[in-house]
């Protein structure tokens, strides 16, 4: 049992001083509602009699959806997807989820790098469990393993769910590291990094929490001398009511309290059918000031974040087949992104996870969308890589080409180039690059087993863990 974390009366002044915001997500938890025909009226449509009777059909065996990832939805978020298909794939169980459950229960391998439970301190961050669950769940969710609460194995062999991050044992842990990187003149003695200075809060999502829950995390990492806190969340897509006057009060009072610990904020918009109105025809609608016409609330969140400059809003994503698999699409949200002061991050390729197949699109297809949509994107708009994450660290999908390499064996279709982009501890690969013949069907690193032509980055030297 960790010991109760004492805050400073600095501290203390601040928490004191923050208030909870009262909110109503309308949330259906679970498909019983909708089985049951218990589903407000106006939702209940959203399954059809069929596809339910399917997915009872599969409750309590091998193939049971929930069991793989527990179903959850807004009213915000119905009020979207009834609108839009890309949405409902988003958000809506089907049973072809369940029919391949080959994958990775920890992908990433994410528990090797777990000093203190609900801490993976893999890369120069610290990347933070701080709930396990969002106010709505995406099907294709790569923390899965997380919010279905699974046994996950951990270094010492034994079996258990992941569990979240407690405030004290975090600070402890973090001022431990940095004393042992003050006291060796500025790097880890064992693993080589610099002091930590970042820390991203994820879990689930942090926008969960009440005000003061957050609030007690903020205060308590910049105690601890954290410089950065990134916060993960899809709030602004599930429920943007959450971004209220009662958080942006806290958030101001927290940068009074703490001006050199700067928050980032990392939001996940998949497709702009998640901020964007449509008129009755189904198209967006343009708005006479230039631009396209948001959500009156996602639009006054994204607009007092931009408010803030001691804050920054940057959008990352996975390209899942039937969502955003739409380079017209993402053009789209790349640009209306950039115009609302929101960085383009990563777009992401989907990760192994338990039954990935019925979301990854193949990496070369998935880089050739992501290349289409940014063909008429100016230079600031395409800041948006694709990126894959191997064990080793997070890797870019640079470029696929389409012709022979003379005198290249292997390379007789084009080939695959990959950047190994960050890397675990102190990134000492960083940079360096793998060149793969190609396989239009690849799905995941294993896809290129067979067709390595060379690899400097090393991301095929153990093929245990691709
Ligand atoms: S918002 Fe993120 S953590 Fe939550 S269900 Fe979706 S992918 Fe998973």
């Amino acid at each position: 049992m960790s010991k109760k974390y004492q805050p400073s009366e600095k501290e203390q002044a601040f928490l004191n001083s923050v208030t909870n915001g009262k909110y109503d997500r309308q949330i259906i938890k679970g498909l019983k509602k909708f089985i049951d025909g218990n589903a407000p009226e106006d939702m209940q449509s959203f399954y059809s009699a069929d596809e339910l009777e399917a997915l009872a059909a599969l409750k309590g065996t091998a193939q049971d959806v929930e069991a793989r990832m527990p179903v959850k939805l807004t009213r915000h978020y119905f009020e979207l997807a009834k609108k839009s298909a890309a949405l409902q794939v988003l958000v809506k169980a089907n049973p072809q989820e369940t029919v391949d459950l080959d994958g990775s229960s920890d992908p990433g391998k994410q528990m090797s790098y777990s000093p203190v439970e609900g801490l993976i301190h893999k890369y120069e961050m610290g990347l933070l469990y701080v709930s396990s669950t969002c106010s709505a769940h995406c099907r294709f969710c790569y923390r899965e393993e997380l919010i279905a609460k699974k046994g996950i194995e951990r270094a010492d062999g034994t079996v258990a769910p992941k569990g979240l991050a407690q405030i004290n044992d975090l600070v402890v842990y973090i001022k431990q590291h940095n004393a042992e990187v003050a006291a060796n003149g500025g790097r880890h003695p064992q693993t080589g990094r610099e002091k930590l200075r970042e820390i991203l809060m994820s879990g689930g999502d942090p926008m969960v929490l009440s005000n003061r829950n957050i609030a007690a995390w903020w205060a308590a990492l910049a105690e601890a001398g954290i410089e950065s806190i990134r916060l993960g969340t899809k709030e602004l897509a599930f429920y943007p009511k959450r971004f209220d006057e009662t958080f942006f009060d806290m958030a101001d009072k927290f940068h009074a309290t703490y001006p050199g610990t700067k928050i980032r904020l990392m939001i996940h918009f998949n497709h702009p059918d998640e901020f964007l109105l449509k008129d009755d025809d189904g198209n967006f609608i343009t708005e006479s000031v230039g631009g396209l016409r948001w959500h009156p609330d996602t639009k006054h969140a994204i607009g007092e974040l931009g408010k803030r400059n001691w804050l920054t809003v940057d959008n990352q994503a996975p390209l899942i087949a039937g969502i955003n698999n739409d380079p017209d699409a993402l053009r789209i949200m790349q640009r209306e992104m950039k115009q609302n002061k929101v960085e383009n991050h990563y777009f992401f390729c989907g990760r192994d996870i338990i039954g990935h197949k019925a979301f990854n699109i193949p990496i070369e297809e998935s880089w050739r969308i992501l290349n289409e949509s940014q063909k008429g994107l100016s230079g600031v708009e395409t800041h948006a890589r694709l990126s894959i994450t191997h064990y080793k660290g997070k890797t870019e999908v640079v470029a696929v080409t389409n012709d022979p390499l003379p005198g290249v064996p292997g390379a007789e279709n084009g080939v695959v180039i990959m950047k190994l982009h960050r890397n675990a501890e102190d990134a000492p690969e960083k940079g360096l690059i793998t060149i793969l013949g190609r396989n239009p069907e690849a799905i995941w690193f294993s896809g290129y087993n067979d067709r390595v032509i060379y690899d400097e980055a090393g991301l095929f030297a153990n093929l245990d863990n691709v």
